[in-house]
């Protein structure tokens, strides 16, 4: 693949990002400033198309809260930034791909092809190995306070996975991979946590910014994929399964109270979290988040799960910005006093 050059794209780009998004198929409804759900990753009113000639636009979803028009591109696309460039660079004519029309007629259009990264995500979970003693994601765990009991088959741990930014690989560190799987039992998303060797965050600093990068990042097959999906820590006991958002919590949980429970990823997968049939007695342990979020995402999902006529259970940290991890390291604190 020949190499892209990203500030070309750029300029090439101001001021016709609107015109680059429709061909890329995002409903030209969406590219205004009004507040409106996000074409991207849904909600209700967490998305703004600003434009200014970058292509600025909000997602209050995002870690970032938005962006310029290339990292709107990543987000519709669900894709790295490589992916997201190459897609621009053929919207404007400028790679092999996507003619560019200056004018299109958006019915006319080609349907985008969907990005597709099942392929990436089962190349990834085969380099990876189950976790074992002394590797660096259960020195990881351990660091957080969390022993398990017994590896899990939905964890694994990769002994040097590549950290990509911008376009640009900063490094390759050990992580912990968590298997995301749909309702319907496929591998949607890999959720990676990148790690030291001695099991810590590793937070790789952006060569632009110095910004210290997030630890954590979620590679999906696919757009829409993650609706429903869960990490299937521990399988459904007697019908009995629990519900937290981040492994972390959900491995807590396993080691606080002997449940077996899912980590649902985000608040947003925890209100959408869809169940096996069997599951007839659901336990949500939800974060005490100060914003509210986590405890709104817990109720919600609490009134579709009654409402399917299930038995639900919802428990919240008393303690406020706080969840069933701290809770746990807590108990453990005063345990080991
Ligand atoms: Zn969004």
């Amino acid at each position: 693949m020949s190499r892209i050059d990203l500030s070309a794209v750029r300029r090439e780009a101001f001021g016709r990002w609107p015109d680059i998004l429709a061909v890329l198929g995002l409903p030209a409804a969406a590219l205004t400033k009004k507040n409106k759900p996000c074409p991207c990753c849904g909600g209700t009113d967490r998305f703004s198309f600003i434009d200014q000639g970058t292509g600025r636009f909000v997602c209050r979803s995002l870690d970032g809260l938005g962006g310029d028009g290339f990292a709107l591109a990543m987000h519709w696309l669900n894709a790295d930034f490589p992916t997201a460039l190459r897609a621009v660079a053929g919207a404007l004519g400028m790679a092999a791909g996507v003619a560019y029309q200056r004018t299109p007629a958006p019915a006319a259009l080609p349907a985008p092809a969907k990005r597709d990264n099942s392929a990436t995500i089962a190349k990834l979970w085969s380099e990876a190995h189950p976790l074992k003693a002394g590797d660096p994601a259960t020195r990881y765990l351990a660091n957080r306070g969390l022993v398990l009991d017994t590896m899990q088959a939905a964890l694994r741990c990769h002994p040097a996975l590549g950290y990509w930014h911008d376009g640009r690989r900063l490094g390759t560190f050990p992580a912990l991979l968590a298997k995301v799987t749909s309702p319907t039992g496929e591998v949607v998303a890999l959720h990676r946590i990148y790690l030291t060797p001695d099991g810590r965050k590793a937070h790789p600093a952006d060569p632009a910014t110095g910004e210290l990068l997030d630890a954590k990042k979620l590679l999906t097959a696919r757009e829409g994929a993650m609706r429903g999906a869960a990490i299937r820590l521990y399988e459904p006991d007697g019908g009995t399964l629990a519900l937290a958002e981040g492994i972390e919590t959900a491995l807590a949980v396993r080691l606080g109270s002997s449940l077996p429970c899912w980590a649902t990823v985000s608040a947003w997968g925890l209100a959408n979290a869809v169940l096996p049939e069997s599951v007839a007695d659901v336990h949500i342990m939800a974060d005490n988040d100060v914003s509210g979020t986590g405890q709104q995402a817990a109720k919600k999902l609490a009134k579709r799960l009654l409402d399917e006529a299930r038995r639900v259970r919802l428990h919240i940290p008393t303690t406020p910005d706080t969840d069933w991890l701290d809770a746990l390291n807590e108990r453990q604190q005063q345990e080991a006093a």
